[in-house]
C-alpha cells in the first residue's frame, strides 16, 4: 500500500498549523470579540447579501464547509476529499510545498503541456524533468516509467491537455498511477468539454491521485479565483495545513455557493461551447491558410496555419487575440484558439478568410 506519509517533506510532517481565532470557536454565539474584526460592519455589503449576519467585516471560514458540502453533493466526492484554492495555481504550488525538496525533489511535466507547472516548480526551486508527448500527443509512458526514481515527487499530467486539446487514454493514466512512486496529479480544468470520464472516480482506488478542476473555465468565474482538488483525505489535510488560513474570501465562498445552484447556465453553455466547437472546425477546414485543426476535447482547438506568427500579428491588428503557441514543442505553426460566442467566432472567420485572400 502506498504510503503517502513516506514522500511528504519533514518541515511539512512537523508542521503545526496557524491556528486561527475561527478554528478555535467554533460553536453558536453571538458576540464575537475573538479576532480584532470590525464589529460595526464593512464600508460595502457583499455582493449578493449578508445572509446570517456574516458580513465582510468577519473571517471566512477557513475550511468553505457550506461551500464544500455544495461541490460534494455536486461531485459525488467526500467534503473531507475536497480542497479548495485560490485557482487551481494555488492548489499546485501547495503540492509543491508538501512533496517537493527545494533542489533535491524533481517533477515531471510532458509537454507540451500547461506552462503554471513548470513556474511553480521554479518559484519553490525544484528541479522539472520534461519527457515529451509523442507526435500524436499521446503520453510516452515508457519513457516516463523509466524516468523516474525516489525523488520525483509530482508527476503533471493535464487531461484534457492544454494546449494540444486531446484528453490522454485513461489506460495510460492509470498504468502510470499504479507505477509512479509518487503523486500523479492529473489537471481537469476542462473536462466539462471531454468526452473522457474523470478521473476523480479513480480516487476511491488509489492513495497517489490528486485531481484538479476549476471555475475558470466551463463555471465562467475566471475572476473569481477558485480551483478544486480532489484526493485522498491524508492528502487534503495536509494541504489544508500548508495554505494561508483564509485562502478563499467570503465573496468567493458566496458567489460560487450561488453559481452552484445555477448548474444549467453551467451545463447550456458547455453544449453551446461544443456545438460551437464544432461549427468552428468545419469552417477552420474550408480556409487554406489552415493546414491542421487538432481534435478537441476542450473548449479551444489547436490548428496549424501556413505562417502563425503572421497570422497571429494579422488578427491582433484588427483586436482580435489567439494564443500564439508556434514556439512551444511539438506545436510548430500552432495557434490556439478558444471557442467564444458565435459572433466572435464569426470576426474570426471573416478575418482569416481576407488574410488569405
Ligand atoms: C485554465 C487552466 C487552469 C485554471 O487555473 P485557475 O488557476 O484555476 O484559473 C488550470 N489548468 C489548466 C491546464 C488550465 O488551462
Amino acid at each position: 500500500m502506498f504510503d503517502v506519509e513516506s514522500i511528504i517533506r519533514q518541515n511539512v510532517l512537523n508542521l503545526k498549523p496557524y491556528s486561527s481565532a475561527r478554528d478555535e470557536f467554533k460553536g453558536e454565539a453571538s458576540v464575537f470579540l475573538d479576532a480584532n474584526e470590525n464589529s460595526f460592519g464593512s464600508p460595502v455589503p457583499l455582493p449578493l447579501g449578508e445572509g446570517l449576519g456574516v458580513g465582510l467585516n468577519r473571517y471566512p471560514d477557513p475550511l468553505q464547509k457550506k461551500l464544500k458540502e455544495k461541490i460534494s453533493s455536486i461531485k459525488g466526492v467526500p467534503p473531507q476529499n475536497i480542497f479548495l484554492g485560490n485557482g487551481s495555481d494555488e492548489a499546485i504550488d501547495v503540492l509543491f510545498r508538501i512533496f517537493c525538496e527545494p533542489k533535491v525533489d524533481h517533477v515531471i511535466i510532458c509537454p507540451p503541456t500547461y506552462g503554471m507547472y513548470e513556474v511553480s516548480a521554479n518559484i519553490n526551486d525544484v528541479e522539472v524533468r520534461r519527457i515529451n508527448l509523442l507526435p500524436s500527443f499521446e503520453l510516452d509512458v515508457e519513457r516516463i516509467l523509466e524516468s523516474f526514481d525516489k525523488h520525483s515527487k509530482l508527476l503533471f499530467i493535464c487531461s484534457p491537455n492544454n494546449p494540444t486539446a486531446n484528453s490522454f487514454h485513461a489506460d495510460d493514466v492509470e498504468l502510470l498511477i499504479q507505477k509512479f512512486g509518487g503523486i500523479v496529479v492529473i489537471d481537469e480544468a476542462y473536462i466539462n468539454y471531454s468526452r473522457q470520464k474523470s478521473a476523480i472516480r479513480l480516487l476511491t482506488e488509489y492513495e497517489n491521485v490528486v485531481v484538479l478542476q476549476t471555475f475558470s473555465k466551463a463555471w465562467g468565474l475566471a475572476a473569481l479565483r477558485l480551483g478544486m482538488a480532489f484526493a485522498p483525505q491524508i492528502i487534503i489535510d495536509y494541504m489544508n495545513k500548508v495554505k494561508p488560513p483564509y485562502n478563499i474570501n467570503q465573496a468567493t465562498q458566496q458567489l460560487a455557493i450561488g453559481a452552484l445552484d445555477n448548474i444549467d447556465w453551467v451545463n447550456q453553455h458547455i453544449r453551446e461551447t461544443i456545438a460551437g466547437r464544432k461549427k468552428l472546425e468545419d469552417a477552420l477546414q474550408q480556409i487554406s491558410l489552415v493546414q491542421k485543426i487538432y481534435s478537441s476535447d476542450a473548449n479551444f482547438i489547436l490548428v496549424k496555419v501556413k505562417e502563425a506568427q503572421a497570422t497571429y500579428d494579422y488578427l491582433v491588428s484588427l483586436g482580435i487575440i489567439v494564443r500564439d503557441r508556434s514556439k512551444v514543442a511539438l506545436c510548430e505553426g500552432c495557434l490556439r484558439i478558444t471557442v467564444g460566442t458565435e459572433s466572435e467566432n464569426r470576426a474570426l472567420l471573416n478575418a482569416l478568410n481576407k488574410f488569405q485572400a
